[in-house]
């Protein structure tokens, strides 16, 4: 058997972030343009030959973007922002729309799905008119060809467009529909007289729960794409077709590609519903994950599907674009013993796809050395730490349950921490000054003993906490100088976790993650933020915030074995935070805050997954903090997201208080928490840190007065947004000061209240 392979997208950053360089370097004015689309020239030349040589049939063009495809593709149809006005794109229009221009705010930036890169929200409004604008797509397809790749070019397709939009006016953007659909057939078009065969048109949306009058209109939208005699390869990716699958194989498109790898379920469905004329795209190597693909498993799936529709009508692939994972597992050196062969970033999916293609005959060594690694990993990572399992397998009801309701704690809480009304703290992070990163730097390459290290950060500390007292906030914290990022340093502490030296994953622009990898089985060797809480704790007579970062953001943001479900991922690290959250009350913190920013993103696609979703992850969070005393009172932070989808889930963490993102909406959020007669504490952000702008005391207490009306005075705390680490000390303390009046004033005036 031999089968037809393709790729979705490569990733655009390059192996060691030479796009990330780049554009920082041009942004900065140090080098021109020239030396940037020198820099993309090249590495779009490395992605295609890279490609080529892997020999991939179907390599994609247009996947490369110098900020995002999203906005690319609204240049192809000339589709930006009516805002930004009618001119020639040029690179400085470009870059104005997507980070920063002088007159306006740049378009609004949001999650890809459930990825962790993010998009430009396109902008409908009723007058925008649309200009096709090939010239980005066709150079592509012209330099692809000048190194021998015949490409198939990525192009995103007219209904998930809509979809991902916002309408700026009012206008519904189906209304815009007809005119857009113009532009996809004149662009479709100088694609054909460029001499394209196929064209790669993603439909993620048909993944997902399509809004009835969507779903209609993608009938209409192929009809008039198909009368350019192209073949289109419709693509679908992130979960399975669903409801949709009949449509999906119903439009007159020559190919659909599916995820395979989310929804293997959908097969059998695809293979009946399959027209005579059209070819099916199989993903079954995983673009989402790292792991080493399961070449047998894989391989019978594709084999399935050669003998019910012919082996030149099936085409193997990975699930989505290589987007989402790092490019070359090779050189990566420090991994932990054992672990480089199970892995498998951009270049060895590329291998893996055309292994599956091939089948064990053309490549019996693959399939037999993979079947070993496999066993392997299954024998190492269960057999790592039996202990953690059967914590998790002997969990009991009452461990997901704080001792007493709510009300009960509420007044022991009060007796221990004597807090005013209206009390105010921060959300953990201070400045983190460019002294700081520098000196972690220096430690980290050895060049400053850790004792050294320790001491300045101890300094830090101190003077933090001294400001703090000063502003006259209520619970203090101790700045979380100690970290890079939340989920590293915790990662960085616990077992089961590993970190790779270039596994770079594009964000949004030339913003990149590293997500750890979660690998083994997950515990705490040893405590983790006990002894810098604690010593803060004793540097002052205020209560002290312990922090941490929460079971479901770690998950969220590493990338997670697939032979374990993520609920067990989720509640094995649940169960080491656990043991972390005693020690620190065992030390004397009487606050804990276990931050979980990410509980939203980790939602499923589908509606219909997620209050499964929402269950197990409110359980993880409640696994994590339960089990101290009545008087330790727990926090939570939530931010980044729209919250009222996932209100019950909020609630069913139990937290004493939670501070969530809200002054940008204008603490609208509280509406739900009102409705719900949400009991527990609430600390709506009254100014938003994103912005440089210090918040006046007036316009505080205006929100706080807001926030009155959907909570009661003993409900409510006073806090920023979200941390405070990418602020400068000066605006970290003039907005302190101001925040600190506000509740104040308030304070005077339902004195009151308490007594
Ligand atoms: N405690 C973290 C901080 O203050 C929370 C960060 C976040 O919510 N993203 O930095
Ligand atoms: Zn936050």
């Amino acid at each position: 058997m031999s089968l037809k392979t393709a790729n979705l997208g490569y990733p655009r950053i390059g192996a060691r972030r030479e796009l990330k360089f780049a554009l920082e370097s041009y942004w900065q004015g140090k080098s021109g343009e020239d030396a940037l689309l020198a820099t993309a020239h090249a590495l779009k030349r490395d992605r295609w030959l890279a490609q080529k040589q892997a020999g991939i049939h179907f390599i994609p063009s247009n996947d490369f973007s110098l900020y995002d495809h999203v906005l690319d593709m609204l240049v192809s149809l000339g589709a930006t922002p009516e805002r930004f006005g009618n001119d020639e794109v040029t690179l400085q229009r470009y870059f104005e729309m997507a980070r920063n221009s002088q007159h306006q705010s740049p378009m609004e930036m949001t999650k890809w799905f459930d990825t962790n890169y993010h998009y430009l929200v396109p902008e409908w409004s009723r007058n925008l008119s649309f200009k096709t604008n090939p010239g980005k797509i066709l150079d592509e397809i012209k330099n692809a060809e000048d190194l021998g790749v015949h490409s198939r070019p990525v192009l995103l397709g007219p209904i998930s467009l809509l979809l991902l939009g916002k309408s700026v006016d009012g206008t519904d953007p189906l209304n815009l529909l007809p005119a857009l659909l113009e532009s996809y057939h004149a662009l479709l078009h100088s694609l054909y007289k460029a001499g394209v065969e196929w064209v790669q048109i993603d439909e993620p949306h048909l993944a997902t729960d399509l809004p009835v009058p969507y779903r209609r209109a993608y009938g209409m939208a192929y009809e008039r794409l198909a009368k350019v005699p192209l073949k289109i390869m419709l693509t679908t990716y992130f979960e399975g077709l669903g409801e949709n699958l009949d449509l999906a194989f119903s439009l007159p498109v020559s190919g659909v590609h599916l995820d395979l790898v989310r929804a293997p379920q959908q097969l059998d469905a695809a293979l009946q519903a399959l027209r005579p004329q059209q070819i099916l795209g199989l993903g079954c190597v995983d673009g989402r994950n790292i792991w080493a693909c399961d070449l047998d498993k894989a391989h019978a799936l594709a084999e399935r599907a050669a003998r019910a529709v012919g082996e030149d009508r099936v085409v193997i692939a990975p699930s989505c674009s290589l987007l989402h994972v790092p490019v070359d597992v090779r050189g990566e050196d420090s991994l932990p013993e054992g672990l480089k062969p199970w892995l498998s970033f951009a270049l060895q999916k590329l291998e893996e796809v055309r292994w599956i293609a091939g089948g064990p005959k053309s490549f019996p060594a693959a399939f037999a050395d993979r079947h070993r690694i496999l066993q392997e990993r299954g024998r190492a990572a269960s057999a790592c730490v039996p202990a953690v399992r059967e914590a998790a397998a002997s969990l009991q009801r009452k461990d997901f349950r704080r001792s007493a309701p709510y009300p009960e704690r509420r007044e022991k809480q009060r007796a221990t921490l004597r807090l005013p009304l209206f009390p105010t703290t921060t959300i953990g992070s201070f400045p983190q000054t460019t002294e700081i990163r520098k000196a972690r730097a220096k430690w980290r390459k050895g060049e400053m003993a850790t004792a050294e290290y320790h001491a300045y950060l101890e300094q830090e500390m101190a003077a933090c906490i001294r400001v703090q007292e000063e502003i006259g906030l209520d619970v203090l914290v101790h700045g979380e100088f100690e970290r890079n990022d939340m989920v590293e340093y915790f990662g960085e502490q616990l077992a089961g976790f590993a970190f790779t030296a270039n596994g770079w994953v594009q964000s949004y622009g030339s913003r990149c993650v590293k997500p750890p990898i979660i690998y083994g089985d997950v515990f705490r060797p040893a405590p983790m933020t006990v002894c810098w809480s604690s010593k803060a704790q004793s540097m002052t007579q205020k209560p002290m915030k312990g922090m941490l970062t929460g079971p479901v953001t770690i998950l969220q943001w590493s990338f997670v074995r697939d032979d374990l479900s993520r609920k067990d991922v989720a509640f094995q690290i649940a169960l080491a935070l656990r043991e972390e959250v005693r020690d620190l009350e065992a030390a004397g913190i009487r606050v804990i805050q276990v931050d979980e920013p990410a509980l939203r993103e980790g939602l499923p696609l589908r509606k219909a997954a997620w209050s499964e979703y929402l269950e197990w992850a409110a359980a993880a969070f409640r696994l994590a903090t339960s089990l101290v005393s009545d008087a330790t009172q727990i926090h939570t932070h939530m931010c980044y997201s729209e919250f009222n989808d996932i209100f019950p889930a909020i609630a069913a963490l139990d937290a004493d208080v939670i501070s969530i993102e809200s002054a940008r909406s204008r603490m609208e959020l509280l509406q739900a928490f009102r409705e719900a007669g949400y009991p527990n504490e609430i600390g709506p952000g009254v100014y938003d840190i994103h912005a440089t702008r210090i918040p006046g005391k007036d316009e505080i207490e205006q929100l706080l007065r807001r926030a009155l009306e959907a909570v009661r005075p003993e409900q409510l705390w006073v806090n920023p947004d979200c941390g405070l680490k990418t602020r400068n000390w000066p605006e970290t303390v003039a907005s302190l000061k101001n925040m600190c009046a506000a509740a104040q004033a308030l304070r005077q005036e339902y004195a009151s209240v308490l007594d």
